[in-house]
């Protein structure tokens, strides 16, 4: 008793992972509630995370690329940017995808609560209202009461104790704010989020530092991945310390002054006009009450689940950046399908062999399966096939022949085991090794499927028949 509403299904946070669940129980015939603290649907993915980065990223490619046409026999001109008309771009890309989604609940008949969601036992949950742009309490609140519940409440990014508050000092929210361009940027982590939203400040003209401090940037990929795109972005960077960390910060009339230690550390403090911290990013899971739901949570903050996405509370399942690495938000929506599925009777379980990692950085990086590294480390014999894109007719029309396609086979069995590309549209090539894989192709299946000429994908039918010795097309 006690509830204000009841439902079948309660999601917890509308992020991609929230939404799929929902949109997938209320198909398989479920009365849902999808509980969300902000004014809009799609989670850190949509509002602040791929979707915009990319909406930025796909400007700052445009131009760069123009800016290389000179040599072509055409110019454009030195590029002027209006940044407000940037801003307003992003926010349409964005509103486009967040009204569709809250378009796609309606038609569903998913109720869509606004408000903090938190367990108050495990079948209750209690939302307190909120309102305005951000999540400030109204004070109004109430009880739901669900028969299962999928937890879906996503992660936050990690802020360095010692960074003072300032505007200054800004997350990958902040930075995609994009209220200004700094003529001095330390990005903090050499990953993936820090060197995506790096291209796009130092191409709208700000000189880039990042530091990291493991031995190398974009950690997971094979190193000769890195290598070309490191090559092509080195002019961006007045300096890249590795094996370096921050230790102290202060806010100076000049800017933020950070000092380093480390194997590459500068001897003096430097200034910067903006910092951008991209150190990682922490689950919310220690901020929603599951202890009164009975629901387990480790230390750092993630939600323990089996194969079936069920938390050890077997009517309360958990997905998403919640549950563990990667965080990726393709992770996240077929983790929720499946939870949709148990959660409605069916037998499906989270089963992939392979989730595929982009750098939508220039040129992309991407990468699936086994690397070379972990093979190596694994001592897995492997035979691999390498396509330089010197030989790709279409990558020399581009004018952008510097990346390579690489599979890697099991050296007995020879199946594809891994692949990663460099290069521009790297990204969307990538699912194909993916599929590959997942179906157990070898070097045959895949060098012996004709791909269109002149397209970049056809490197991945020619890097299996390098793998195979056949290919007649390099040297
Ligand atoms: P989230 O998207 O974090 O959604 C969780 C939702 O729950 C949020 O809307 C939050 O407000 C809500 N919530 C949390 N707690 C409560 C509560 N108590 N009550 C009510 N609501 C609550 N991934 C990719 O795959 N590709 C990319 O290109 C990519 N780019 C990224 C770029 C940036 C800058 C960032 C930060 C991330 C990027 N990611 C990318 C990662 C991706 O955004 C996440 O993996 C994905 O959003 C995770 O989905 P989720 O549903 O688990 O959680």
């Amino acid at each position: 008793g006690g509830a204000d509403l009841e439902c079948d299904m309660l999601v917890l946070g509308a992020g991609p992972g929230g939404y799929s669940a929902a949109f997938r129980a209320a198909d398989l015939g479920m009365k849902v509630v999808l509980v969300e603290r902000y004014a809009t649907l799609g989670g850190v993915c949509l509002n602040v995370g791929c979707i915009p980065s990319k909406a930025l990223l796909h400007v700052a490619a445009v131009m760069d690329e123009v800016s290389h046409f000179e040599s072509l026999g055409v110019s454009f001109g030195k590029p002027t940017v209006d940044l407000d008309k940037l801003r307003a771009h992003k926010g349409k890309v964005v509103g486009k995808l967040t009204g569709g989604l809250a378009a796609m609940a309606k038609m569903r008949k998913v109720t869509v609560l606004r408000g903090y969601g938190s367990f108050i036992d495990p079948h209750h949950v209690q939302v307190e209202e909120t309102g305005g742009e951000g999540q400030e309490r109204t004070g109004k609140s109430q009880t739901i009461r669900f028969k299962q519940a999928i937890i879906a409440a996503g992660s936050q990014a990690v802020r360095l104790p010692f960074m003072p508050q300032d505007p200054r000092v800004v997350d990958s929210t902040g930075a995609l704010g994009l209220s200004a361009v700094p003529k001095r940027m330390l990005i903090l982590g050499g990953g993936i989020i820090g060197l995506e939203m790096g291209t796009v400040y130092s191409t709208l003209g700000a000189r880039l530092d990042v530091v990291e401090m493991l031995d190398g940037l974009m950690q997971g990929a094979d190193r000769d991945l890195v290598k070309v795109w490191q090559k092509m972005n080195a002019p961006r960077f007045d300096n890249i310390m590795l094996k370096t960390k921050t230790v102290g910060a202060e806010a100076t009339q000049d800017g933020i002054l950070v000092r380093f230690e480390g194997e590459q550390a500068p001897k003096e403090p430097q200034v910067y006009d903006l910092v951008l911290q991209a150190v990682g990013r922490t689950p919310n899971g220690k901020k929603i009450g599951a202890d009164k739901a009975g629901v387990a949570v480790n230390e750092r903050g993630f939600i323990p689940v089996d194969v079936q996405m069920r938390t050890n509370v077997p009517h309360i399942f958990a997905i998403g950046d919640i549950v563990g690495q990667p965080m990726l938000a393709h992770k996240a929506v077929h983790e929720a399908h499946v939870a949709a599925e148990v959660a409605a009777g069916e037998k499906a379980v989270f089963d992939a062999r392979v989730i595929p990692s982009v750098a939508y950085t220039d040129p992309e990086i991407a990468w699936v399966g086994l690397t070379e590294e972990q093979a190596k480390a694994q001592g897995i014999a492997i035979k691999k096939g390498h396509f330089p894109w010197t030989a790709s007719g279409r990558a020399i029309a581009n004018g952008r022949d510097e990346g390579f396609t690489k599979l890697l086979f099991d050296a007995q069995s020879h199946r594809i085991v891994g692949g990663g590309i460099v290069g521009t549209h790297a990204g969307d090539m990538i699912g194909e090794v993916a599929l590959a894989i997942e179906m157990g192709a070898d070097e045959v299946d895949i060098g012996k499927t004709i791909h269109p000429h002149p397209t970049l994908g056809e490197s991945i039918g020619m890097a299996a028949e390098v793998a195979h010795g056949t290919c007649t097309d390099v040297p």
